[in-house]
């Protein structure tokens, strides 16, 4: 299937690894040239040389989506070396882990500015030139604590679920301007985040025979999908919020 976004601009912010890189990946292979931002440079330059062998145009802009300027000037510098944003990857590390005794004041702080706040200014940065030009594609990337808490990660729980209703509500405003904003829910998904909270490889097998499908899942699956959304064949799909979690979640819809 042709996911006929060729040519278009794609954003990836937390770009450096993980699903971000994933989903940066998937969408140079469909043709779009593609912006990555993240806060570590080396891990930056190297995701480039990794981006870069899809033969389109690359950039990297550094930049940690907690702060408040950052939203703007990436969207800006994406703008005059690539072009306007026609696909936003609203992405970046976790929250702080912890049930609701064990983080403090200044946890939320930085999950509500990382999580929540950040994903906004992103939004905020680059709908008024996809609503003017009749097309864009967000995706948010967000977890499975959406549909179900999980314990032990209040702050996840919190800020997640409040993204979703940033999507579900944005989606009914926007979709009739040629925008669609969808949010993906990975479940256990191999990166370095779910290595280093599993710590040994045993521990992180053993996580994957919890799931129907008998394995942790791969950053690439869920990169996949979101190019999926983000693309042409998904014009249709607005305001979603997708599961990608092997079949573990028990919520019916
Ligand atoms: P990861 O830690 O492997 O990668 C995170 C990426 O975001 C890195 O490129 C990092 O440099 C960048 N980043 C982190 N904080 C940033 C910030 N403040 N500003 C800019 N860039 C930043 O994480 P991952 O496993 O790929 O997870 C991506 C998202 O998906 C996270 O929000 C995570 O909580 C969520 N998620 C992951 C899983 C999983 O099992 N891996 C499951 C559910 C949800």
């Amino acid at each position: 299937m042709d996911l006929g976004i060729s040519g278009k601009v794609a954003l990836v912010t937390g770009g450096s690894a993980g699903i971000g890189l994933a989903a940066a990946k998937s969408l140079a292979r469909e043709g779009c040239d593609v912006c990555v931002c993240a806060r570590d440079p080396e891990r930056l330059a190297d995701a480039v040389v990794e981006l870069q062998e899809f033969g389109k145009v690359v950039h990297a802009v550094l930049a940690d989506v907690e702060d408040p300027s950052a939203a703007r000037r990436v969207a800006e510098e994406t703008r005059d070396v690539l072009g306007p944003v026609d696909i936003l990857v609203a992405n970046a590390g976790g929250p702080p882990a912890g049930r609701f005794d064990e983080v403090g004041l200044d946890d939320w702080d930085v999950a509500v500015q990382r999580n929540l706040l950040g994903t906004v200014r992103l939004i905020h940065a680059v709908l008024p030139e996809m609503r003017s030009r009749g097309w864009g594609r967000i995706v948010t990337i967000t977890s499975r604590s959406v549909r179900e808490a999980i314990d032990g990660l209040v702050l996840s729980n919190a800020t997640r679920s409040a993204v979703a209703g940033v999507v579900r509500t944005l989606a009914r405003e926007v979709g009739g301007d040629g925008v669609l904003v969808n949010n993906v829910l990975p479940g256990p998904i191999e990166t370095e985040r779910l290595r280093r909270l599993m710590g040994d490889e045993e521990a992180l097998r053993g996580r994957g025979e919890e799931v129907p499908v008998g394995r942790v899942g791969r950053a690439e699956e869920v990169g996949d999908v979101v190019a999926f959304l983000a693309s042409e064949r998904a014009s249709f799909v607005n305001g979603v919020s997708l599961l990608v979690d092997g079949g573990e979640s028990r919520v019916i819809a």
